[in-house]
């Protein structure tokens, strides 16, 4: 909240807050003009847990991912964006004395949705190891340590948080880690939480393996998702998630006690654009094909001008967030007398002052007792018309001839 105040303050060019600042697609967007203009019962209440088209049209698409028949009355349930599907997964899941664990750097809503439903978050972070032949680091050097998060189960371990592929870093996890993760889940009768919001954001042919598709998964999995991110139109906010009955039952009493169903017209807009999808699926013309396409090419973009400048680019493996490392500027960002305020957080104020540029520092995305381990990173967001990151661009050469000259 702080940083998006700051950089409708001071910045020119904002690459921090995470949606795309280009138009969702014309066929999502004719899809609402249809269902507003069409039947006007899509106007009024549907069905709690998910506009029938809608259900039925995850369920299609999820069968073929999962390679598992579903039923989508009791598989799949709708939510308001995956934020709210998120909130429904730990108020019904998570009692007083739970722990869950959740993989750092972390989507920042995890931790409190945990604490109000009266769990305890038990944290694990990714550990980063740099390549040795001086290449760039890819988000695929973050690993967890298998000893490590084995050792955060316990008896008292209800859920795991798996966010794949991840914002903030844009790691895809590998099938063996995704294997890792199962193991212990099975192991020790633990959920998994797999919030799956950009799954088809994925670069460079790296296979998006679904921890609910691996041995004995499925039936302690929820997969959370979000229309948002997979056709661009976050402010929409339609998500859904997919499991089995036993658990969905617990999230459908949540989600009709609290928020009851979002609105229809814009289920019906996207099961139609879900709809065009599975007819389209695996071809070039599908918006699963292009929009990964596009983004790939801007994630490219952004990384030469963050070399440029000295950054260094953590390549991400998905999402339209990438993490730089930030550790060759302590020099030219001055001391905050009396303030104990970390060296990212004091790196993207000075940089939206001085630069007008945004971003967001990584240490916001870890727990307070890892915070300061990480404090040498920012997270940009590539998820912008050309004109934006030309802006950026101009920003970083003009910066760069800047260095040279003093
Ligand atoms: N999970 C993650 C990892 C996210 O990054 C976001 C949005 N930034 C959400 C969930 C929330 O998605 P929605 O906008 O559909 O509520």
């Amino acid at each position: 909240v702080d940083f998006v105040k700051l950089a409708a303050t001071y910045s020119k060019v904002n690459l921090g807050q995470g949606f795309p600042d280009f138009p969702a697609p014309d066929f999502l967007q004719e899809a609402l003009k249809r269902a507003l203009s069409g039947n006007h019962m899509l106007h009024q209440y549907t069905r709690a847990f998910g506009h029938p088209p809608l259900v039925k049209a995850l369920a299609q698409l999820f069968e073929k991912l999962l390679g598992q028949e579903l039923d989508p009355m009791t598989n799949v349930v709708v939510t308001v964006g995956a934020y709210q599907a998120l909130f429904c997964c730990f108020q019904a899941f998570v009692d007083e004395g739970d722990e869950v664990i959740i993989i750092e750097p972390f989507f920042d809503c995890y931790e409190p949705m945990v604490k109000m439903a009266g769990g305890t978050p038990v944290f694990v972070p990714l550990r980063p190891k740099a390549p040795k032949d001086g290449k760039l680091m890819s988000s695929a050097d973050w690993q967890l340590d298998p000893a490590e998060l084995a050792s955060k189960f316990s008896e008292r371990t209800k859920a795991i948080v798996l966010n794949s592929p991840n914002n903030p870093l844009g790691k895809v996890f590998s099938r063996g880690e995704l294997e890792l993760i199962a193991e212990l889940c099975v192991k020790h009768d633990v959920l998994c939480i797999s919030d799956e919001v950009y799954e088809w954001l994925v670069y460079d042919g790296k296979e998006n393996t679904r921890i609910a598709s691996l041995p004995g998964m499925w039936d302690r999995t929820v997969i959370i998702g979000s229309a948002g991110k997979t056709f661009s139109a976050t402010g929409w906010k339609v998500g859904w998630t997919v499991g089995p009955d036993r658990l969905l039952q617990h999230v459908r009493t949540v989600h009709q006690n609290s928020v009851y169903h979002c609105a229809t017209v814009a289920q019906e807009a996207v099961a139609q654009s879900f709809q065009r999808e599975l007819t389209l699926y695996g071809k070039p013309e599908s918006y699963f094909v292009q929009l990964p396409r596009t983004l790939q090419q801007k994630r490219d973009l952004l990384i030469q001008s963050l070399v440029a400048v000295g950054m260094k680019p953590i390549i991400p493996e998905g999402t339209y967030f990438l993490v730089a490392d930030i550790s060759e500027f302590k020099s030219d960002v001055p001391e905050v007398p009396n303030s104990d305020e970390p060296y990212d957080y004091r790196f993207t104020k000075w940089m939206m002052k001085n630069k007008g540029l945004a971003a967001i520092p990584l240490s916001a995305f870890y727990s307070e007792a890892h915070k300061n381990n990480y404090t040498n990173f920012i997270r940009f967001c590539f998820a912008k018309e050309e004109a934006t990151l030309k802006a950026a661009n101009d920003i970083l050469q003009k910066w760069k001839k800047e260095k040279t000259s003093s």
